[in-house]
């Protein structure tokens, strides 16, 4: 059997498949395991994941926290109660404007349940700001809107609130527990995963032949053949056409591919010789002014958890997207300008920096699926049911219930392995 794709969903089908004595091989672009799940080692006493950082939800039921023990991994938590807000002038948020962020929040939560009870799906920006009355609000007011549907919901979603769904975009489920992360990072389990299999690295997919009887998968190093393959390639790598099917995928799997959402989320490591901040804190956000709309809203400290004077800082969506195409210079001159705003013009200047540009990376195309307007949730299904009993399909995208996770991507992978194994 054939298993595309080396990340989480691939590598667990793929250890279940093997599990139950099936000779497989894992087909991966890259040079590396693991996917979207990326531990950068330029930092050796420091590894960083620039790809996902925690198991959300690290409670009962959660499948990434009883494979993190089995694989004995090293964890820590952040906590959001940890945290800090800073206004667009630089000052600590007022108890005035914290309380009016808080109404407004909670404004914000009616709005969208208001949009979820109607019949029609509406984007999600236009049902914010149609139910709070945004046009007859004050700048501040609106600034603090923005600011809210950047943070809370754009770097959480990863879709821009102008795309994604009033109706579904929070169709998913979630965990309870904690915040936790690796303090080796996540690579750790796509290690224990992968112990013992074929996986064969730098292996490109071009091309997918299939018939009832098997199928041919094209590679820049040959042809593999089998009577199965389980696809776990990213939404977004699908939407490019990269990988072709012959014959052509049915009408409802490409009508999914197309109409859902690939989102944008990226990161930016700052390394400091000392920290400047209250390292005390998980969380640093940012409320920015309308020019500076959804830049470096958030940030999270990795001092307490890691030891180390490292900043972390997330954009997602539209400036998220944006700045892929900036130098890692500019990108990093941008993000001082805030931390300037908010911890004074003296703090130093970085020693070093890791950027994410998740969106231009061929092999994913993108940080996590979401709900797009125009889509539907039941979509989700469509992209995960197999084709002639030869295609299998798993990976965060297919998964209703757990998308745009490494919790959903584990599932789905358990999902078709067992759909191969029953066929
Ligand atoms: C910045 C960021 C932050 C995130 N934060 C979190 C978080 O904190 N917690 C959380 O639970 N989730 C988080 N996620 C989401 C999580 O990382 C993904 O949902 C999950 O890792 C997806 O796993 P997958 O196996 O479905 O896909 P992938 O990991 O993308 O695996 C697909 C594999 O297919 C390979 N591939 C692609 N094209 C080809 C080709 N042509 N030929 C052969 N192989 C190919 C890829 O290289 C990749 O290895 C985050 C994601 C990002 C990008």
């Amino acid at each position: 059997m054939i298993v595309i794709g080396a990340g989480m969903a691939g590598l667990t089908a793929a250890r279940q498949l093997a599990d139950a004595g099936r000779s497989v091989i894992v087909l991966e672009a890259r040079n590396r395991l693991g996917g979207r799940l990326y531990t950068s080692m330029q930092w050796p006493d420091a590894p960083v994941d620039v790809g996902a950082t925690w198991i959300h939800g690290d409670g009962p039921g959660n499948p990434i926290s009883d494979l993190a023990k089995r694989a004995g991994a090293r964890l820590t938590s952040t906590s959001f109660n940890r945290d800090q807000a800073y206004d667009s002038n630089g000052q600590r948020l007022s108890e005035a404007a914290a309380t009016r962020l808080a109404e407004l929040r909670s404004a914000m939560r009616r709005a969208i349940t208001s949009a979820q009870n109607a019949d029609s799906d509406i984007a999600l920006r236009e049902a914010v700001y149609r139910g709070m009355g945004y046009a007859g609000m004050s700048a501040e007011d609106r600034k603090r809107v923005d600011y809210l549907l950047n943070t809370s919901i754009e770097h959480e979603y990863s879709g821009d609130a102008s795309s994604l769904s009033a109706l579904w975009y929070d169709s998913d489920g979630r965990f309870s527990g904690n915040e936790s992360l690796f303090l080796d990072g996540y690579r750790v389990l796509a290690e224990h995963q992968a112990r013992g299999l074929d996986v064969r690295l730098e292996h490109i997919v071009s091309a997918i032949r299939y018939e009832a009887k098997g199928v041919t998968v094209s590679t820049n190093r040959g042809d593999f053949s089998a009577e199965v393959a389980l696809i776990t390639l990213p939404l977004g790598v699908l939407q490019a056409g990269a990988v072709t099917f012959d014959p052509p995928l049915p009408a409802r799997k490409t009508e999914a591919i197309a109409k859902l959402g690939m989102g944008v989320l990226n990161k930016c490591f700052l390394r400091f010789p000392q920290p400047f901040w209250d390292t005390q804190l998980d969380w640093i956000n940012y409320v920015p002014d309308a020019s500076r709309n959804g830049r470096w809203a958030e940030w999270v400290s990795l001092a307490r958890p890691t030891g180390k004077p490292i900043l972390l800082g997330f954009n997602a969506a539209k400036f998220g997207t944006e700045i892929e195409s900036w130098s890692d210079r500019d990108i990093v001159a941008d993000a001082m300008a805030t931390l300037r705003t908010m911890f004074g013009a003296r703090i130093p200047d970085p020693l070093d920096w890791q950027i994410s540009r998740w969106a231009s990376d061929p092999f994913a195309r993108g940080a996590y699926s979401f709900n797009k307007l125009g889509s539907l949730p039941s979509m989700r299904t469509d992209l995960a049911s197999p084709v002639s009993r030869t295609l299998f399909f798993a990976g965060e995208a297919t998964e209703s219930r757990y998308f745009q996770s490494v919790h959903g991507a584990y599932l789905s992978g358990q999902r078709a392995a067992a759909e191969v194994l029953a066929r």
